[in-house]
């Protein structure tokens, strides 16, 4: 493990804002990390090298941004506050292979930005990786929108609220067990690299969080005859936890009609009063293909 990682804190975050004046805004998840200890793990975890672009989502001051400034290729940071742009030019002065982009990671296109950081605009895609501590309101629609649009990721190393990275480790019939464990055990192989305290955010926040490392399988575990299907059903199915598969599909706009997805899961064998949390990733499978096979 490199000594610069794992270091006492500096407190550089805490400095920084006071020399600023910058004042944290809850509404936008701003939890920054102060323990290069914990930064090391994420680093290391990203395992990056001088050819790789990395996609960094929310640099905020930069504690991540820098580390993966020196190990990667290029960095693309997409940040939402205009305050903490500002900042992040002397920030990351020293560096000229990251670009900070003023903008909704929710609303840009991501894969434009690497595109753009690769220099290859006109390229169908390029690979990256991702790697970001999250703001937690967006935690699930981000993760979903690159587990369900993209194959050009290789890998994600994310900082997540711990209860988020158990969901997306978890498999059949438990609590945990969702609509973000099937997108990410479709797309990737997951892992929960450390779980973090709170004490190493300022501001501390309530819960504790982990670090998940997603690898993507490049070739899917099941075979469906459409993701976008795929994903519609999963979403319909838990839409509605409580709800019988029957009416969760059927109030989720799958399908044309209560007859058209009762005659579907006859077809694969599932009985229609089962909910979705007890069914494998195998059988949404089978009940996308079902449903592809009628349009
Ligand atoms: N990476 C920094 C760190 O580890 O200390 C900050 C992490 S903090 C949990 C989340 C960051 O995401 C904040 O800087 C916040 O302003 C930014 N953010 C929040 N919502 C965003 C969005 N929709 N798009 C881009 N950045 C966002």
């Amino acid at each position: 493990m490199a000594d610069k990682y794992y270091g006492k804190p500096q407190g550089k975050t805490k400095q920084l804002m006071s020399a600023s004046d910058f004042h944290t805004k809850k509404k936008w998840g701003q939890n920054f990390l102060l323990e290069p200890k914990f930064v090391g793990k994420i680093i290391d975890a990203a395992d990056l090298d001088k050819e790789q672009i990395v996609l960094e989502i929310g640099p905020g001051l930069g504690a991540l941004t820098k580390q993966l400034a020196e190990q990667a290729g290029q960095v693309v940071a997409v940040e939402i506050d205009g305050e903490l742009v500002a900042l992040l030019k002397d920030i990351l002065a020293p560096y000229d292979n990251v670009r900070v982009c003023h903008g909704d990671a929710m609303k840009v296109d991501l894969e434009q930005l690497v595109r753009e950081a690769a220099g290859k605009e006109g390229a169908a895609s390029v690979p990256f990786s991702v790697v970001a501590n999250l703001p937690y309101y967006i935690t699930t629609p981000i993760v979903m929108r690159l587990l369900e649009q993209s194959w050009s990721w290789q890998k994600m190393v994310l900082m997540v609220q711990k209860e988020v990275a158990e969901r997306m480790v978890a498999s059949p019939g438990g609590k945990d067990y969702g609509a973000l464990s099937l997108g990410v055990q479709y797309r990737a192989k997951a892992s929960i690299v450390t779980i973090v305290p709170p004490t190493v955010f300022y501001p501390r926040p309530q819960v504790d969080s982990a670090v998940v490392l997603l690898e993507n399988r490049l070739e899917p575990p099941v075979a469906v005859t459409s993701e976008k299907i795929l994903f519609s059903v999963i979403r319909a199915a838990f839409a509605q936890r409580r709800k019988t598969l029957l009416n969760a599909l059927s109030n989720g706009g799958v399908a044309g009609d209560k007859e058209q997805v009762q005659q579907v899961l006859a077809s694969c064998g599932i009985a229609p009063e089962r909910r979705g949390e007890t069914l494998s990733l195998a059988e949404f499978a089978a009940i996308t293909n079902g449903f592809a096979a009628l349009k």
